[in-house]
């Protein structure tokens, strides 16, 4: 059979991964597979603050001991290694360079810690929301415009006033995000010359003709911002299926910071990929 699906799995090496993650990279690994597709593999390693090269080689490797498999990226001693966004870096200038002269980002000296000051929640129950930029803060419309690179300072995104963004998640159904109501202007690149997420990942999933991506729920407002962009950029969104978030027993959910349930520590104790997969954890949120 042949298939136009290509989906993807893109770990950012900053930490040993989780349970959650080789669940998420299981499903997509499954969607491609029943969709005849292929599976690529992104490592995304832009951040040289954060990004370890050791831990891009322990996720290939535990993701491979989970039994995870990929079909596509530069070929590393016989097999398929990563691609790297680290390596990438012009693409991105470009889509900068395109939104820039289009009016659709402008220089920022304002920091998140700035942002955050401001206050304004979007949601002041959710402690884990970002902050929105505030809109007395943006510069005239043509500011930077002349820039030649992006020099030392932030870029936001402007988003349309109050524009909703809707969209159809393939496993949530419809979703809908309200510019400046659930987020403001978003950062495309970071003062420290490194591509903000935001862009790189617009920018390489449509490169990379990826037709779904395949991540978790925790990245439902981000596929908003990211809907911006592919219409900033002319670009042609693929389908989102976002994962439910597996959480730990007092009900958080997993993050790099929590080792017990790290692949690296479970495959060490001893448990096997077969198992964890039957387990209560794997299983919980998932409704077939
Ligand atoms: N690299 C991102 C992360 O590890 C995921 C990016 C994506 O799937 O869009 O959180």
């Amino acid at each position: 059979m042949s298939s136009t699906y290509r989906g993807r799995i893109a770990p950012t090496p900053t930490g040993y991964l989780h349970l959650g993650h080789a669940r998420t990279f299981w499903i997509a690994m499954e969607r491609a597979r029943e969709a005849g597709g292929r599976l690529l593999y992104r490592d995304e390693d832009l951040d040289p603050q954060r990004c370890k090269a050791e831990y891009t080689n322990s996720a290939i490797e535990d993701l491979r001991w989970f039994g995870c498999d990929w079909h596509e990226g530069p070929d590393v001693g016989g097999s398929h290694g990563p691609y790297k966004q680290s390596e990438r870096h012009d693409r991105f200038l470009n889509a900068w360079k395109l939104l820039k002269q289009a009016g659709f980002i402008y220089p920022c000296d304002k920091s998140r810690k700035d942002v955050a000051r401001a206050g304004l929640a979007p949601h002041p129950e959710d402690e884990t929301a970002e902050q929105i930029f505030p809109e007395n803060w943006r510069p005239p419309i043509g500011t930077g415009k002349a820039a030649a690179t992006p020099g030392e300072t932030n870029w936001r995104f402007r988003v349309p006033d109050y524009l909703k963004i809707e969209f159809d998640d393939v496993r949530l159904g419809p979703c809908a995000f309200t510019c400046c109501h659930d987020f403001g202007d978003f950062l495309v690149w970071r003062k420290d010359g490194v591509p903000a997420y935001e862009l790189a990942v617009v920018v390489d999933d449509a490169a990379m003709g990826i037709t779904e991506v395949v991540r978790g729920e925790d990245l439902l407002i981000s596929t908003a911002r990211q809907l911006l962009i592919y219409k900033a950029l002319g670009l042609q969104p693929p389908e989102f299926y976002h994962t439910p978030l597996l959480c730990d027993v007092s009900g958080q959910r997993l993050a790099k910071r929590h080792r017990s349930l790290s692949l690296r520590e479970l495959r060490e104790s001893g448990q096997s990929p077969e198992a964890l997969r039957q387990s209560d954890d794997w299983w919980s949120g998932l409704e077939d």
